[in-house]
C-alpha cells in the first residue's frame, strides 16, 4: 500500500470546508477535489453531469453516487496516484464511500485521515445566508466575518461575487438533514478504524486551521 496522504474534508453545510481546504492543501502538497465545486462548474457549463445534477443539487439531495464516483474516479486517472489528496465534500454517504474504497484499492491507495469539521446548527444559518463565492476561483467569503476588501469583488480575481442557489433557507435545511442521516454515519465508520480528526469549527478560521494542522501531523 503507497504511504501519500489521502485526506476527507467532511462537515454539515456551512462548516468551514471550502475555506479550509485550499490552506490545507497548499500546506501538504494535495491536489483539492471539491465534488461540489466540480459538479457547480458542470452545471454552470451545462455539460451532461451536469444537467443530471441540477435537480439534486437545487433541492438540496445528493447526487447519485456512481455519477460521483465515476467523476472522482476520472480525477484520479487525471492527475495520477503519486500524490497527496484532498476530497472536500467526498465521500457524502456509506454508498459512496464502498465505492471510494473500491477505487482507491485499485490504485494501491487508502484513507489516513477523516477532518471532520463541526459547528452547530444554529451558526449554518448566518454562515450560509451570508456566504458568498467567487465564480472564478472559488474563494468563499461572508458578508459580516470575511468580507471581500471592494464591495461584492473577489479580492484576488476582481470577479463579481455570487450567492449560491442552494444556500436558501428551505435548501439549507434540508441539507442539514441530508448531513446528518446519510453523511454523519461515515465519521462514526471512520471513528472506528481511529481516523477521525474532529474540529471545533465554532472558531476564527486562522484557529480552526491551526488545530486542523495539528490534527493532521499526529497522523504523518
Ligand atoms: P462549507 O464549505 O463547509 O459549506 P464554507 O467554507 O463555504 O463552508 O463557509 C461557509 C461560510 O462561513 C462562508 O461564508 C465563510 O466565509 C464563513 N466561514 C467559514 N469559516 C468560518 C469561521 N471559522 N468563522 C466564521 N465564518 C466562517
Ligand atoms: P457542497 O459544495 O459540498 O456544499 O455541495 C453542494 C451540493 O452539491 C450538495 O448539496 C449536493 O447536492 C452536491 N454534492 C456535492 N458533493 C457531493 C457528493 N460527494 N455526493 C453527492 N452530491 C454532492
Amino acid at each position: 500500500m503507497k504511504d501519500n496522504l489521502v485526506c476527507i474534508l467532511i462537515g454539515p453545510p456551512g462548516a468551514g470546508k471550502g475555506t479550509q481546504a485550499k490552506n490545507i492543501a497548499n500546506r501538504y502538497k494535495c491536489k483539492l477535489v471539491s465534488t461540489g465545486d466540480i459538479l457547480r462548474e458542470n452545471v454552470e457549463n451545462n455539460t451532461e453531469l451536469g444537467v443530471q445534477a441540477k435537480n439534486y443539487i437545487d433541492n438540496g439531495n445528493l447526487v447519485p453516487a456512481e455519477l460521483v464516483a465515476a467523476m472522482i474516479k476520472n480525477t484520479m486517472e487525471l492527475y495520477g496516484i503519486n500524490i497527496n489528496y484532498l476530497f472536500d465534500g467526498f465521500p457524502r454517504d456509506i454508498e459512496q464511500n464502498v465505492l471510494f474504497e473500491k477505487i482507491l484499492n485499485e490504485f494501491d491507495l487508502s484513507v489516513k485521515a477523516m477532518i471532520y469539521i463541526n459547528i452547530e446548527d444554529d451558526v449554518v444559518f448566518d454562515r450560509l445566508t451570508n456566504r458568498r463565492i467567487c465564480p472564478k476561483c472559488n474563494r468563499v467569503y461572508h458578508l459580516k466575518f470575511y468580507p471581500p476588501k471592494f464591495d461584492n469583488l473577489c479580492d484576488d480575481c476582481k470577479v463579481e461575487l455570487i450567492t449560491r442557489d442552494d444556500d436558501k433557507k428551505d435548501v439549507i435545511k434540508k441539507r442539514l438533514e441530508v448531513f446528518q442521516k446519510l453523511t454523519h454515519p461515515l465519521v462514526e465508520y471512520y471513528k472506528k478504524q481511529n481516523k477521525v480528526i474532529e474540529i471545533n469549527g465554532n472558531k476564527n478560521s486562522e484557529d480552526v486551521f491551526k488545530n486542523i494542522i495539528s490534527g493532521i501531523n499526529c497522523f504523518r
